[in-house]
């Protein structure tokens, strides 16, 4: 597969925290009222030197996200993840706030796994995926960024690779591009639920935020099924989205991957 689409988008309302590009506006306010550096995915900011010119965030962590998914332990005791994603969630607006494209959404849509309750406060894209399985790396994947009450983390991530066209991609693409601050009103709903997988087999662990301030104590569950996008949208993608937002690989540290099943 070719690493062609290039693209991060995210979805929802960033809320001060959230999976990734958390803070991006005011990063990127930043960058223009000092000469302090700002984390990028490219050159001298990019993710090997977020540690040093994000002060104060965890990217230097032993816990950190993304990883390579090799040696899961099969555990059957994993909870099953409940989508209570609504099937017309209502799309406020797309806006580009010059580090990623972010769409509004309607609050209201969660996921349930086991007795915890995690709200969706977003959903965005890396080109090309960060999570590598067994060391293969997919063109694409959507996060979901939830939270609890509670203030914990947990991130559906779900790989995208060329096949099928995509309904959720056509809708999502109909709205780009959007030029760099400017916002442009949707109100339309969308079925959130037709970018997940049939199945619902999952691979966990606890990692952090791929993005700074990288955040630990983020519970992981990487879809084992990959959904699919046609040929055709991956070029159209290519033309409308950022390019390589993605972090590299962290090291494991002697933490256990399971696998649901
Ligand atoms: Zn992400």
């Amino acid at each position: 597969m070719k690493n062609t689409i290039i693209f991060f988008i995210i979805l929802g309302s960033l809320l001060g925290k959230g999976c990734c590009h958390i803070d991006t506006s005011s990063s990127k306010k930043r960058s223009h009222t000092s000469k302090n550096k700002y984390w990028s995915y490219h050159g001298e900011t990019s993710p090997e030197h977020w540690e040093e010119v994000e002060k104060g965030a965890d990217c230097g962590g032993r816990y950190q996200s993304p990883i390579n998914i090799v040696a899961a332990i099969d555990d059957s005791s994993l909870q099953p993840i409940e989508f209570h994603y609504d099937d017309d969630t209502d799309i406020d607006a797309v806006v580009n706030n010059g580090h990623s494209i972010q769409y509004d959404f309607e609050k209201g849509d969660y996921i349930q796994i086991g007795t915890i309750r995690y709200e969706l406060l977003q959903f965005h894209f890396h080109e090309p995926a960060e999570h590598t399985i067994q060391g293969i790396r997919y063109p694409m994947v959507i996060h979901f960024v939830h939270r609890s009450e509670e203030g914990a983390y947990a991130v559906i991530a779900v790989m995208v690779k060329e096949g099928e066209s995509s309904p959720a991609f056509e809708f999502l693409e109909n709205y780009l591009p959007v030029r760099e601050g400017e916002r442009k009103e949707i109100d339309t709903s969308f079925d959130i639920n037709s970018a997940l997988p049939q199945q619902t087999n999952y691979y966990h662990y606890t990692g952090s935020l791929t993005t700074p301030p990288c955040t630990e104590g983020v519970q992981w569950y990487i879809m084992e099924e990959p959904i699919t996008i046609s040929v055709a949208q991956v070029v159209a993608l290519q033309k409308l989205m950022p390019l390589h937002n993605y972090r590299n690989e962290q090291q494991l540290n002697g933490r256990t991957i399971r696998h649901s099943f």
